[in-house]
């Protein structure tokens, strides 16, 4: 396994050593000839092991390690410690500070090869670990059958933009779209049908608003839109647009019967706390549905 090898040292002749040697095995080297150097190197080139010398002018190798440590992006970065002491005090410090691994100076090459591998190896596990984090975390705010936002990420994205909107003097406008009679699609067409209409509503909405606004499925029947940074008159508009963007054109099922959908929309905006922001925008969609259906209300 190759890697991105760090060696910071003061010392020209390690790292001249050091070089030689990774290279030899095939890693990619990048030489910083101390600490603060190291630690702009490391956000400059995220590599995957840190090779530290203890003794360094400007900033020593604890101290760095310190440092490195108490950043979110360089932590998880393996730091293998190089020390010319033979008493333990410096490797001690080093792994309570957080290193992964120590080497002694003068060291073979042998080991030095031996403990960069799996330095690499613990690296690549978190890089895995982390890919696999970030991928369950998406997952989990999309909607399986829509594609589109779940409610658990809506509720979140709501609330940040709330307080983005209260801090900047903006207000945060929402938007709760409510298929008309849906329960007759289902109950005409079957319950198939009625999940295909769900990811179609879903996708002309998505397709009617800008991409910086989100949109997501709510309930069973229900969207949310939460929208930053767009003035009042402006939401009446994007609701008219949604509105129509699924009355204008007929559904077609997959036997090829074309039906028309229809929904009702309430909005409001305002910067108060998301419960009041959207049981505010229910109550004007019960008014849109109340005076017939297929219609928007502002609150
Ligand atoms: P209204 O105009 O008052 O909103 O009438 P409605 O029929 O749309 O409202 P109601 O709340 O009575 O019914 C909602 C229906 O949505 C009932 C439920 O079976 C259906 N539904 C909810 N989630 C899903 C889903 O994931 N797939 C399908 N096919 N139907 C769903
Ligand atoms: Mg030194
Ligand atoms: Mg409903
Ligand atoms: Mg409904």
């Amino acid at each position: 396994m190759n890697g991105t090898i760090l060696v910071a040292d003061d010392s020209m002749v390690v790292r001249a050593v050091l070089r030689r040697q990774l290279e030899a095995d095939g890693h990619t080297v990048i030489e910083a000839v101390d600490g603060e150097e190291a630690i702009t190197a490391c956000r400059e080139y995220c590599p995957d092991v840190v090779l530290l010398d203890v003794e360094m002018p400007v900033l020593d190798g604890h101290a760095t390690l310190e440092r490195l440590k108490a950043d979110p992006d360089l932590k998880d970065i393996p730091v293998v410690f190089l020390t010319g002491r033979v008493d333990t005090a410096d490797v001690v410090t080093g792994l309570r500070l957080g290193a992964h691994d120590y080497l002694r100076k003068p060291f073979e090459a042998n080991e030095l090869m031996a403990r960069v591998s799996a330095a690499l190896r613990t690296k690549e596990l978190q890089d895995e670990l982390r890919r696999r984090n970030a991928e369950l975390d998406r997952v989990s705010r999309i909607d399986m059958l829509t594609n589109i936002y779940n409610r658990r990420h809506l509720d979140e994205h709501l609330r940040r933009a709330i307080s983005g909107a209260r801090r900047h003097g903006r207000t945060v406008g929402v938007l709760l779209v409510d298929i008309d009679h849906f329960k007759d699609v289902n109950d005409q067409y079957g319950h198939l049908a009625g999940d295909a209409v769900l990811k179609e509503v879903a996708a002309r909405l998505q397709g009617a608003m800008r991409t910086e606004d989100a949109l997501g499925r709510w309930g069973g029947e229900e969207f949310i839109a939460v929208l930053t940074d767009t003035p009042g008159e402006s939401i009446g508009v994007l609701a008219e647009r949604m509105r129509q963007a699924i009355a204008s054109t007929p559904f077609v099922l997959a036997d090829g019967t074309r039906i028309r959908v229809t929904v009702s929309i309430g909005h409001t905006a305002g910067t108060e706390d998301a419960e009041v922001l959207v049981h505010r925008s229910d109550d004007a969609l019960y008014v849109a549905k109340e005076a017939g259906r297929n219609q928007v209300a502002a609150a």
